[in-house]
């Protein structure tokens, strides 16, 4: 067993917003969106629609302060399989796992990825919305 993480000393946190996924205006998918009250970062659960969670997450998924809750979006991939909930950097290089299995690198600028195949979106940008992708 690990040492549960921790987001500060005093973790307060408490159901922020949900996100839907949309395709063609029909929603298959949602990001539930947590925050802690004290050190207001944000936690987030993928959920695609129909499938429960296999795992309970023991405290909160971690973190790094240089990260914020994204969606990468995969161009060539269709349905449940064309976003995924990832932490995104401001600016560099993040590796990303694939439908097929394959880790790629993509490039990031301001949080945003810079790639022909792959387009992201910020969490934090679309609390109470649905997005389309
Ligand atoms: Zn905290």
């Amino acid at each position: 067993m690990g040492d549960i993480y921790k987001c500060c000393e005093n973790p307060q946190i408490t159901y922020l917003a949900a996100v839907n996924i949309n395709i063609s205006e029909k929603t298959i998918g949602s990001v539930d969106v947590w925050r802690c009250a004290f050190c207001k970062k944000h936690f987030c659960e993928e959920k695609q629609l129909g499938i429960d969670s296999i795992t309970d997450i023991v405290g909160m998924p971690r973190i790094e302060d240089d990260e914020k809750w994204g969606v990468i979006v995969s161009k060539t991939q269709k349905g449940k399989d064309k976003w995924k909930l990832s932490k995104l950097k401001k600016s560099g290089v993040i590796k990303f796992e694939t439908v097929d299995e394959k880790i790629i690198a993509l490039k990031m600028i301001n949080y945003e990825i810079v790639d022909d195949f792959h387009s992201s979106f910020l969490i934090e940008d679309h609390l109470n919305t649905s997005v389309e992708i």
